[in-house]
Order: structure tokens, then C-alpha cells, then sequence
């Protein structure tokens, strides 16, 4: 009798047929270059915060990728190694904490870093591990501001490391045929994008959760806000010249010193205007574009499975990558293969370092009670 076949199975022949359809993303500006260090497919991955996004998507979609493997954890709960240990079969010599984490340089099973820790920690640890050549894939939002996104760029072109950022969604289908539009304009000019995004959260009892610390990057701009901004800016395909932005507080007993809902306008070049909401007090979800002869929109636009959405002409996105997680299994093989092949990751530290001088633009209007702040061009 043969084995009953693996849930993965399905998902890795998805995954192939993706990636055979988004090929090579271009040629390689030198400072880019991987290290010489050799590397062969597939990757060792190693894990920095072994939290829900790590334990609930990351690590089954490393199950499921084709040039990445999970070969190493980093965290500071040993209880939590053991348990990963043991599900992952990851040996003693390749699970570190944070203090002695700078040995992993000498750790030929790993390639590539994740860091997927509260945002105040995402620049010490790209830079420690670029410092210990290892490529750094880096979770949304880049950093706290745009001073510490370049430091992390300068430390990954100083060590020869790719980084890259986790916008999952510029992987996917359907929001990569979306991106298209803004080329193709099929609907004539563009005058205005709106893009909410939003949960409504907090509910009971918050505990210690960081998203609600100001000095560990909480606040719904942070963790929702950047998917409206960044995708405000690859539906105009353009970079914002200015903004105006308005915190709102309902629930002011949890929402101490972080924006609950941020609402922000953007004015893009030839008066186009993105009208955005992020918020975790709402549950929003939608990304709209309004042209002279039509709109367009993607409903939801950053969940992790089922994004969807329509046309004023009739035309659907209706793509379908499969369940999660999908969307990061595709991800994670599209930045491997970018390691391997010695060309740029579709979403490069830069990506993330635009949308940062946006966001300390977005907070100083906010700041400012709304005053028009002009963002400076990179
Ligand atoms: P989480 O709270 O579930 O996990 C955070 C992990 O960091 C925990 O293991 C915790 O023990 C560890 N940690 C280390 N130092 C800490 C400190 N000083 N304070 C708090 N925790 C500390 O968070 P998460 O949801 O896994 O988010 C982690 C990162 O991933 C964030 O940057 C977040 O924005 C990002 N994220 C991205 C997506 C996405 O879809 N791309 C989804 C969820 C989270």
C-alpha cells in the first residue's frame, strides 16, 4: 500500500508552476552581489523570533519550499527550542539565543537569516547578521524610521548580503497583475487610489503585547499602515511628494502613546491622491483604484490567501495561489532563488527604506496636527 500523500505535496506543485511564471526578476548591480561564499539549493533559513508569524506560517511554508530549508532557530525561550527541535528535527549545534547569536557565522547549515522580531529589533539583528555573512530577509515594517533602514542597507552592502523585506504581497498573482496597470493604464489617467487596512483587535485583555508599546514599534501604522502605504505606492508607481495625516484614538485605556487608527492622504506627482486607512480598531480591507475611464480593485488585498477583485470592464483577479501558506513558501523561494542566481530579490532593503521615509513623514504630519509635511526624495 503507498503512503496517503502529504498535504505539502499539493502546495509544492503549486509553488513550481509559480515560480516557473515569475522568473529571473533582472541583472545584478554589483553591490548586490551575493558574497562569494558558495551556495547551493537549497538554502539553510534560519528563524530570529520564533512568535506566531514564525511558528504559524513561516516555518510550514519552509516545509513546503523547494530552495529553502529550515536548518536553524534563534530565540530567547529554551523551552520553545526544544519544542522546535524536536518538530523540526533542527540539531543542538544550529539553535542559538539572541546574546550568542553572533556565532552563527561560523555555522555553514545557514544561509539566510529571518528576522521576524518586534520592529525595534528588526535593525540590531540585520546588521549583526550581515556583520556575520549571512543574507538577511528582514519582516515588515523595515525599522523605526528611515535612519536605521539605511544603516541596515549600508551594513548588507558593506558584508556582500542580499536583504530583503517581507512584503509577501508583491509575490503574489494577483496583486503582481495589479502592479501591472499602473504600466499599462488601461483605464485611462489615474486620480485616486484609496487603501484601508485594518483589524479590529485588542479586544480583551492586551497582556504585554508589543503592538501596543511605542518603544518596541507598536501602533497600527507600523503593522497595518505599511500595507496601505505600500500599496498606495505600487498602484501609482510612483513615490508620494507630500502627506497629511490624523491619529484617532477611541479606546484610549490600551492605546497608550501608539495610533489605534491612522488616517493619511497622499499626494502623488500630476494630482493623483491615495486616501488610506489603517486602523486596529476596524476591520478594513481594500484597495481601490478610480481612473478616467474605469476603476479597479482588490478585495481583500492583504490577507494571506484569497486576495480577489474586479474591474469596472468586467476583467477579474481571481488567481489563486491555494491556502496558506502558500504566499510565503512562494515568497521565500522567490528570495532564495535571488540568492542563488546572483540577481536582485523582488523586494529589495530599499523598497523598504521608501516606504520608512514615508512613515516618518506620515508620523511628523500626524505629530503636527495634520500639517502637509513634504517627504524627501530618496
Ligand atoms: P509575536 O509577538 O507573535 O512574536 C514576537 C517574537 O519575538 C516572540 O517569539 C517573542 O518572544 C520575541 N521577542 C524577542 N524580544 C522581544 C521583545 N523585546 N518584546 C517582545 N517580543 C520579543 O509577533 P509576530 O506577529 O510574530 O511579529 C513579528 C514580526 O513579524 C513583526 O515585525 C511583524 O510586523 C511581522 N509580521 C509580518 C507578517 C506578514 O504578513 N508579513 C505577519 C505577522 C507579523
Amino acid at each position: 500500500m503507498s503512503a496517503p500523500p502529504s498535504p505539502i505535496d499539493p502546495l509544492r506543485r503549486r509553488l513550481a508552476a509559480a515560480l516557473a511564471a515569475g522568473g529571473a526578476a533582472g541583472a545584478l548591480p554589483g553591490w548586490a552581489a551575493s558574497s562569494s561564499r558558495k551556495r547551493r539549493s537549497p538554502l539553510g533559513v534560519a528563524l530570529i523570533g520564533l512568535g506566531g508569524y514564525s511558528r504559524d506560517l513561516l516555518a510550514p511554508a519552509l516545509q513546503a519550499t523547494r530552495h529553502c530549508r529550515l536548518t536553524g532557530i534563534v530565540t530567547g525561550t529554551p523551552a520553545k527550542a526544544e519544542e522546535w527541535q524536536r518538530r523540526y528535527r533542527i540539531p543542538d549545534r544550529n539553535v542559538y539565543d539572541y546574546d550568542g547569536f553572533a556565532r552563527i557565522a561560523d555555522n555553514p547549515d545557514i544561509d539566510v537569516v529571518y528576522v521576524v522580531l518586534p520592529n525595534h529589533l528588526h535593525k540590531r539583528f540585520t546588521v549583526e547578521a550581515a556583520a556575520a555573512g549571512k543574507h538577511v530577509w528582514c519582516e515588515k515594517p523595515m525599522a523605526m524610521d528611515a535612519a536605521e533602514a539605511q544603516e541596515m542597507i549600508d551594513a548588507c552592502r558593506r558584508n556582500r548580503v542580499q536583504l530583503t523585506i517581507g512584503y509577501r504581497l508583491q509575490h503574489e498573482p494577483n496583486t503582481r497583475a495589479w502592479r501591472e496597470l499602473a504600466k499599462t493604464r488601461p483605464f485611462g489617467r489615474l486620480l485616486r487610489v484609496k487603501a484601508d487596512a485594518g483589524f479590529n483587535g485588542f479586544r480583551n485583555n492586551p497582556g504585554d503585547a508589543w503592538r501596543l508599546d511605542p518603544a518596541r514599534g507598536g501602533g497600527a501604522m507600523y503593522d497595518m499602515g505599511v500595507y496601505s502605504l505600500n500599496a498606495a505606492r505600487y498602484t501609482t508607481g510612483r513615490e508620494p511628494l507630500a502627506v497629511t495625516a490624523r491619529q484617532e484614538i477611541q479606546r484610549p485605556e490600551i492605546f497608550r502613546g501608539v495610533d489605534e487608527t491612522m488616517r493619511f492622504q497622499l499626494e502623488f506627482p500630476e494630482g493623483v491622491v491615495a486616501d488610506c486607512v489603517t486602523s486596529f480598531g476596524m476591520n478594513i480591507n481594500l484597495l481601490r483604484a478610480e481612473c478616467e475611464d474605469g476603476w479597479y480593485q482588490l478585495e481583500p488585498f492583504q490577507t494571506y490567501d484569497g486576495i480577489k477583485g474586479e474591474a469596472s470592464d468586467g476583467r477579474r483577479f481571481d488567481a489563486s495561489l491555494g491556502p496558506r501558506p502558500a504566499m510565503q513558501a512562494l515568497q521565500m523561494d522567490e528570495d532564495a532563488l535571488a540568492i542563488l542566481e546572483g540577481t536582485p530579490p523582488r523586494v529589495p532593503g530599499e523598497e523598504g527604506l521608501r516606504d520608512m521615509r514615508v512613515l516618518d513623514a506620515i508620523f511628523a504630519s500626524a505629530r503636527a496636527d495634520r500639517k502637509r509635511v513634504e517627504i524627501a526624495a530618496g
